[in-house]
């Protein structure tokens, strides 16, 4: 499932690829994946426009459509396209005749004939256009982005919510862009249980967690999230029946955390 490292991926892709350019058809495929747009009112208002630059918050892509400045017509304000990736989302770029995976379900095609394709097979991604990017952060009450939010926010967050630890990082509402694996990835670098009471981790202990949910998140971008370059030392190369801990070579355990299952090593990894 694509979390905070995988979508600024796709963003640093989309970004080297398909921006500034006259978008001249939106064909989508599939329109389970718009949310409060039909396909021919999102073609209609994307046409004409250029992707001019992007912006991540947590899991989610805001790309804003600024209009066509050879345009004759009136200018238009600029649009956002929100896209959320679900499960399964990613982002393909198709040059002249390249033919679309089977399950791209929306398909921007440029000027110039090259097509940027919104894939997704498991279809839980999400398409729409915003006017407003903080506004939407507003009314979804997302909390800062993991990458953006300051230790001192960290501490005063984890340190006056109860619940396990994992839950409150998987909480978009308090942190955004942490999802079930790389929340597994950050406790166990920390040497911090799950399942661990919040309020009771040391001052401590929150500023090694932080420090690790960095070092993770940032680690994983530098590597464009590829599971095969990731350090053998990460829990993520690991996890799974049968799995064995990097660090002290104990069998893995496995456990429902927040409603996720949650891979740890229960030796190397102590409750606060
Ligand atoms: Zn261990």
């Amino acid at each position: 499932m694509p979390e905070l490292p995988e979508v600024e991926t796709f963003k640093r892709f989309l970004d080297s690829t398909s921006l500034h350019r006259r978008i001249t058809g939106v064909g989508v495929r599939d329109a389970y994946v718009l949310r409060g747009i039909s396909a021919r009112e999102l073609a209609r208002r994307l046409n004409g426009r250029r992707f001019e630059n992007s912006i991540r918050h947590g899991k989610h892509l805001f790309v804003r459509a600024g209009d066509d400045p050879s345009s004759p017509r009136l200018r238009r304000a600029s649009l956002w396209l929100r896209l959320h990736f679900g499960m399964t989302g990613s982002l393909e770029y198709l040059r002249h005749d390249e033919v679309p995976p089977k399950t791209a379900r929306v398909i921007f095609r440029f000027a110039d004939n090259c097509r940027l394709a919104f894939d997704d097979q498991r279809k839980f991604g999400e398409i729409e256009l915003i006017e407003s990017v903080d506004e939407f952060l507003r009314t979804r009450h997302l909390g800062p982005d993991a990458l953006e939010i300051s230790l001192a926010q960290f501490r005063a967050t984890l340190g006056k919510r109860r619940g396990a630890v994992k839950a409150i990082l998987l909480n978009q509402q308090l942190i955004a862009g942490i999802g079930n694996l790389y929340a597994d990835e950050i406790l166990f670098r920390a040497r911090s249980h799950p399942a661990g009471e919040s309020t009771s981790v040391s001052d401590k202990d929150l500023t090694r967690l932080f420090r690790a949910m960095r070092h993770v998140l940032g680690k994983a971008i530098t590597l464009k999230t590829d599971y095969d370059r990731l350090p053998k030392s990460w829990l993520l190369t690991h996890r799974g029946k049968a799995g064995r801990c990097p660090r002290c070579g104990r069998a893995l355990k496995s456990a429902t955390i927040g409603g996720r299952t949650s891979w740890f090593c229960a030796y190397c990894q102590k409750r606060a």
